[in-house]
């Protein structure tokens, strides 16, 4: 049985890259950008007025002048009047570019107004360019950006400098296949020897929420070779299958010959871990991925938040997640050898430390236990090369 970085790394190895496509700037949200993105111009593109009140000439104003006649009203969106006069100012907008002739600004706090006549605070400490954003101090014309992920700063970045689409990648066309013949829907009444399946929604809800396109959905009984059929067909049409159930050793777990008949070479099956020992992990020639996920519904999602999300991530070239270390404060050491992965609520402690605290269970089976869980933390094995019985801060994954 592998270690989980060995794991890990054997999983790298079978990334390949998803394309990139464009999409228009409002469907792009939390997609990965794959082009820079080139200021069009100088940001602020023009001396833009930063505050609302009058717009005068400096030497004037520090030449001891506190008096100025209003010659005029510019807000944002027009375009420049010109400062004409001695002891003129016109009157100005945050937003509007800054009247000719005008290299000053004075807020209306700063002012009181007596007709058509401004009159200054006296004492006042002042620069030329006061309240006024420079044209280019932010960036100048032809520098670019280029920010992994699509997140409001950069949906700003690309609408300010004129993409009305963005270069991203493409989504994987995931499928979702879960097996057991205990196995109903959640409209269905179960018999006393059935239940509702589950996994499948609680995957898909995860995948939904990180913004990846689930192509299909659906439950299957232990029958092998209509299993054999669905896995080909889902195999065809998408790029990630994430199969549930039916890996272990039990005389229905089809999963692993089914694949082998499928042409999905197997790269490992089973991980010193726990949950989620059986984890069945291959690719087809043609670089098509199968995680076959344990059944237990609590490995099921450790899987898919420990594997699943991360290799999609590195599909999509995302950039590398730092993940938080929190502190557990009473570890359990049943079977060393595994890695385990531990359910936790986390909260602040006084230190201002994350702690971690792992509510009891009844193992993997046990779904209500995850119920006010944020995520689970990972204690190292035995096997691992970070093991180290007294370790206390332990990496996170969130749900
Ligand atoms: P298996 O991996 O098929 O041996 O299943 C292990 C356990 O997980 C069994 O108790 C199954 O009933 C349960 N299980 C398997 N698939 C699901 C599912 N989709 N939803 C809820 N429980 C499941
Ligand atoms: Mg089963």
């Amino acid at each position: 049985m592998i270690s989980v970085n060995t794991a890990w790394a054997l999983m790298m190895k079978t990334i390949r890259p998803l394309e990139a496509e464009r999409v228009p700037l409002e469907h792009s949200a939390g997609r990965i950008l794959r082009e820079s993105l080139k200021a069009d111009r100088d940001y602020p593109p023009f001396d833009r007025v930063a505050m609302d009140g009058y717009a005068l000439a400096f030497a004037k104003w520090e030449s001891g002048g506190l008096r100025f006649a209003v010659q005029d009203m510019q807000t944002a969106g027009q375009s420049p009047k010109t400062l004409t006069g001695e002891s003129t100012c016109i009157e100005i907008m945050t937003g509007a570019k800054l009247p000719e002739g005008c290299d000053l600004v004075i807020r209306y706090e700063d002012t009181e107004r007596d007709g058509d006549t401004v009159v200054i605070q006296p004492g006042l400490v002042l620069n030329p360019y006061s309240n006024i954003h420079r044209q280019g101090v932010d960036c100048l014309s032809g520098l670019v950006f280029h920010d992994g992920i699509m997140k409001a700063p950069v949906a700003a970045l690309a609408a300010s400098f004129g993409y009305p689409e963005v270069l991203v990648t493409r989504r994987a066309r995931i499928s979702i296949i879960g097996t057991g013949d205990e196995l109903v829907a959640i409209n269905a009444s179960p018999k006393d020897y059935q239940i509702r399946a589950s996994n499948i929604h609680a995957v898909r809800m995860a995948l939904d929420a990180a913004g990846h396109d689930v192509i299909s959905c659906e439950t299957l009984a232990d029958q092998r070779a209509h299993i054999l059929n669905e896995v080909r067909s889902a195999l065809e049409r998408s790029d990630i299958v994430l199969l549930s159930g039916g890996v272990s050793a039990g005389k229905t777990d089809f999963i692993p010959s089914v694949l082998a008949d499928c042409g999905v070479l197997k790269v490992f099956h089973k991980i010193a871990q726990k949950p989620g020992k059986p984890l069945w992990f291959g690719q087809t020639e043609a670089g098509k991925t199968v995680f076959g996920l344990p059944g237990n519904p609590v490995s099921t999602l450790i899987c898919f938040y420990r594997y699943v999300l991360p290799y999609l991530e590195a599909m999509s070239g995302a950039p590398k997640r730092e993940r938080g270390r929190v502190e557990l404060l009473a570890r359990t050491a049943s079977s060393p050898k595994l890695t385990h992965f531990i359910p936790v609520q986390l909260s602040w402690g006084s230190d201002a430390k994350m702690r971690a605290e792992a509510p009891l269970h009844n193992g993997s089976g046990d779904f209500s236990s995850l119920t006010g869980t944020h995520g689970f933390i990972e204690v190292p094995g035995e096997n691992e090369p970070d093991f180290n019985p007294s370790q206390t801060l332990f990496t996170y994954y969130s749900w």
